[in-house]
């Protein structure tokens, strides 16, 4: 668009270099003296060098040239060019509005020069108070007709030679302030300067567009002009507000104010109010405003005493028709009391103030009802530059600039209207959006309630439930227990709490998973759940154990209930094979005052005694209360050396040599006192204990060797007692080995019982067999202890290369009383004899069980016959009298 309109200047100027080529010589013309009024809406653009540049001054030469003159410009003021014309000075006055004031005495040109922007009513059309955009025209004194002739026909053949000459002179000029920018001239800027302030008085009566705020300064849309004329131009607009044209008056007559702000266009109007009007600098849409009601057939027009927009009206309404009030406020007012039916006012106000919700009974449609071009007036006693200078500036801000910003400014303040406004604005979308509100409202509650619900569910569920069985948890079971007996409690004193342990779980997870424990203890709560017998079930927190509130009207029917359950639920279907889970139970009543947390404290220590079904006493407690007591003691017996190895010989029963001996432990315990080792080797087995005492055992019978061989005493085999959980303890052949390093293997045997061995499967028994062979690998001799003690296991001998078979006491004392069983027991000799084992019978006390022995064929013995275990020193010397 910039290049087309550059193009179209350098043709313009080609254009004229030829006319002035063409028309030789200059001299030989004569002289067309055109006086140009330098105000108004045509915006004549005056260079330093004195050069005009305008449609009308352009069109004008254009015409002259036609008519074979050579142009010349006189700008000057319209005053002066009336009188320039008048008295023959200057024969043209170019871009005159027919039949404003002062133009009587001129002869117009009919062709016009120049569009006058706005709206205004024009004598010569036909139809009278149209307004119309109005035409300028070239004017000469009325007596000049030949002059005016000569012009006319010169714009004839101007427009038959050149018809798009005009159009292209308005799309050059189009945006000329914006593409030259602002340039004042010397005249202007020396005004400028010693007059930093332009006094400017306002109609402040309509908000948004022009009102007082309560600090009586001048606030509203308008204010988008001056404070663009102070940023451009670098001077203060010092406005002063005044509430009606009167006051306005006033001012600009007092001289207090130089210009007003903004007038409808009306060149009439301003002549007589002694104003030369700026081009206009935008344009106000005014719209109707009417009662929500039809509007009557001859409607009463509110108006505000504004002259320009009474004008209008008048042109549509008869004039008793209109009636006047001092503010838009007052007519809108007098709209909603039915004073009036209708008034106009800007748009940008008819929004503010509907939707204020002030007039709820008042609606617009907001379309244009008309437009009004809107100017600034300056005061015809204030210099010429404040007029050419103000022109200049509106040209520099653009045609549309303010009108945009003005309609940005009144959608910004339509979106700051009040809540109530806007309801009455769009009373249908408020109500849906309120409905919409409150639904979201109350999803949002609802939803928070079920969330929260979920929430708490949630967490009572985690909080009651054990994360590894999915089972509720022992927490969730004393709370049962508790609400149940203080719903009934009368019932108290015939429940039980059972507490139903998995034995050997290890094992179990060991060979089948630990999912699969959890599975048979979850189908295992669920059937006991649904037992007659049964209140409630839980997991206790210890792996394999479940927990159960039953109701005991005797402990004989709840151990046969138990039992009953035990045979019926102790399998687990393992991937189709049903294996059988060993199980066993304690019980303890709640008897009250007992607290459901004690009582199953006390099932707790049944359980761990438990061989199959146990009932809690109070040598349990005791013997829980010393266990602990052990526990916190063990470590630092084993610092102080509080444990002692006893030695127990072992006999040949046919020499009655001794031919070796047995250490066993004993804890010399400064807070206990004595302890033999059935009372802690059971729970450091369980705790784990028992390996560190193992190896501190072991290592002291190594040294007894030792010394015994240093010492030169005599030294017999003597066997140690290792613990079942060596078997499966992680680094426990490395540990052996490093002692083996340090000491020697010579004489030292190892104990072992079947139940040390995990016999269940292939890879089990490859284990055992790969542990022996180990400790054989290290010189060690393994002796089976206890063997004929339990269901024996006769795989184990022929799988296992052992080297001793120690019978245990048990099968010696069973035979005393029955042949049948003297007969196993010599089989059992017998066997171990046939796998090369050396056979010892352990636990004799008498001399005939010594004969019955050596009749069932048994080599060597071990029992108080021969003697009991004891502590070293009395060892080495029983060494020294026997040996
Ligand atoms: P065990 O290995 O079967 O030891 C034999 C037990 O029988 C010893 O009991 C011994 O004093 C006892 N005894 C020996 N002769 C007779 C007798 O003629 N009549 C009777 N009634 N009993 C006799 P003790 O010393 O109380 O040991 C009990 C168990 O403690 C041992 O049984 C063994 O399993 C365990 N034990 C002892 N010392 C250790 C040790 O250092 N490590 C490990 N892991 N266990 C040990
Ligand atoms: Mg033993």
């Amino acid at each position: 668009m910039k290049a087309h309109a550059i193009r179209n200047v350098f043709g313009i100027a080609l254009l004229f270099a030829g006319l002035l080529f063409f028309a030789s010589p200059a001299d030989a013309r004569p002289h067309l003296r055109v006086g140009v009024p330098m105000q108004g809406a045509a915006a004549i653009e005056q260079d330093a060098a004195g050069n005009l540049y305008s449609v009308p001054t352009d069109y004008a030469h254009a015409v002259a040239n036609y008519a074979g003159y050579e142009v010349q410009f006189v700008p000057s003021t319209w005053d002066d060019c009336r009188t320039q014309l008048a008295d023959g000075t200057i024969d043209v006055v170019a871009g005159v509005l027919p039949g404003t004031a002062g133009t009587e005495g001129m002869a117009f040109g009919r062709m016009p020069l120049g569009w006058q922007r706005g709206f205004f009513k024009d004598p010569q059309l036909p139809n009278e108070g149209n307004y119309r955009l109005h035409p300028l025209y070239y004017a000469v004194s009325s007596g000049n007709t030949a002059l005016l002739a000569e012009l006319d026909a010169a714009a004839d053949r101007l427009m038959e030679n050149r018809p798009g000459f005009y159009t292209m002179l308005e799309q050059v000029y189009a945006d000329h302030g914006q593409r030259f920018g602002l340039h004042l001239s010397q005249r202007e800027k020396d005004y400028l300067a010693p007059h930093p302030v332009i006094p400017v008085v306002v109609v402040a009566r309509e908000q948004p567009f022009a009102y007082v705020d309560e600090d009586g300064t001048f606030q509203g849309t308008l204010r988008i002009f001056t404070d663009r004329i102070e940023q451009d131009l670098g001077v203060q607009v010092r406005v002063l507000p005044v509430p009606d044209f009167a006051a306005a008056e006033a001012e600009l007559a007092s001289g207090r104010a130089q210009v007003l702000l903004d007038n409808g266009w009306d060149l009439g109007w301003a002549q007589e109010h002694r104003l030369w009007f700026t081009a206009p600098f935008y344009v106000s849409n005014y719209t109707a405003v009417t009662r929500r009601e039809s509007l009557p057939g001859s409607p009463i027009v509110a108006a505000v005493d504004n002259r320009t927009t009474a004008r209008v009206l008048r042109s549509r309404y008869s004039d008793d028709q209109i009636r006047i009030y001092p503010t838009i406020v007052d007519c809108m007012k007098a709209v909603e009391t039915r004073e009036a039916d209708i008034t106009f006012v800007r748009q940008g106000t008819a929004q503010y103030q509907i939707f204020q919700g002030d007039f709820p009974d008042l609606v617009t449609d907001g379309t244009v009802a008309f437009s009004l071009e809107m100017a600034s007036g300056v005061s015809m006693d204030a210099p010429m530059e404040l007029l050419t200078i103000l022109d200049k500036e509106i040209a520099y801000i653009g045609p549309e600039a303010i009108s945009n910003a003005v309609a940005r400014h009144d959608k910004a303040s339509e979106s700051s209207r009040s809540l109530s406004s806007i309801a009455y604005a769009y009373p249908q979308y408020v109500m849906l959006a309120v409905l919409t509100l409150f639904m979201l409202v109350v999803i949002f509650i609802l939803n928070s309630i079920t969330m929260r619900r979920t929430h708490v569910r949630d967490m009572v569920r985690l909080l009651d439930e054990d994360q590894a069985t999915h089972m509720k948890n022992r927490a969730w079971f004393q709370r049962q227990v508790k609400a149940f007996i203080a719903a009934r409690p009368q019932l108290a004193k015939d429940l039980a709490i059972v507490l139903i342990g998995v034995q050997r779980t290890d094992i179990f997870i060991s060979t089948y998973g630990r999912d699969k424990l959890m599975e048979f203890l979850r189908q295992m709560a669920k059937a006991l759940d649904d037992a007659l017998w049964t209140e409630c079930v839980a997991t206790h927190g210890s792996v394999g154990e479940v927990i159960v509130l039953a109701h005991t009207e005797d402990m004989a029917t709840l151990k046969k209930n138990l039992k009953e359950a035990f045979k019926q639920h102790e399998f687990a279907n393992v991937g189709g094979i049903v294996v059988r889970v060993p199980l066993t139970a304690g019980i303890a009543l709640i008897a009250p005052p007992l607290t459901p947390n004690e009582a199953i404290q006390r099932a707790d220590f049944a359980l761990h005694e438990a061989q199959d079904i146990l009932v809690y006493d109070d040598a349990m407690l005791a013997r829980a209360h010393l266990s602990s007591r052990i526990e916190s003691l063990q470590e630092q017996a084993l610092k102080r050396e509080e444990f002692e190895v006893w030695y127990q010989p072992k006999y040949d029963i046919k020499t009655k040599k001794c031919v070796g001996a047995e250490a066993l432990v004993r804890w010399r315990s400064e807070e206990l006192g004595f302890l033999p080792p059935g009372k802690f080797i059971p729970l450091f087995e369980r705790n784990g204990f028992i390996s560190q005492l193992d190896f501190y055992n072991l290592e002291h019978v190594m040294r007894f060797q030792q010394d015994c061989r240093a010492k030169g005493l005599p030294v017999v085999p003597v066997s140690v007692n290792q613990s079942r959980v060596h078997m499966q303890e992680q680094g426990y052949l490395a540990k052996m080995r490093d002692l083996v390093m340090k000491y020697s293997t010579d004489g030292i045997a190892l104990e072992l019982t079947e139940t040390a061995f995990d016999f269940t499967g292939a890879a089990q028994r490859e284990h055992a067999l790969a542990v022996i062979a180990a400790l054989h690998g290290l010189g060690f001799r393994i002796d089976m202890d206890d063997f004929g003690s339990g269901y024996s296991d006769l795989s184990l001998l022929s799988y296992l290369p052992l080297d001793t078979m120690k019978i245990d006491r048990s099968l010696l004392l069973a035979s005393e009383g029955s042949q049948r069983m003297r007969s196993v027991l010599q089989k059992v000799a017998e066997l171990g004899h046939t796998l090369g084992m050396t056979v010892i019978c352990e636990g004799i006390e008498t001399a005939s069980q010594e004969r019955l022995l050596i009749r069932c064929g048994c080599e060597y013995g071990q029992g108080y016959l021969y003697g009991k275990p004891m502590p070293r020193k009395d060892f080495e010397a029983f060494l020294r009298a026997h040996a």
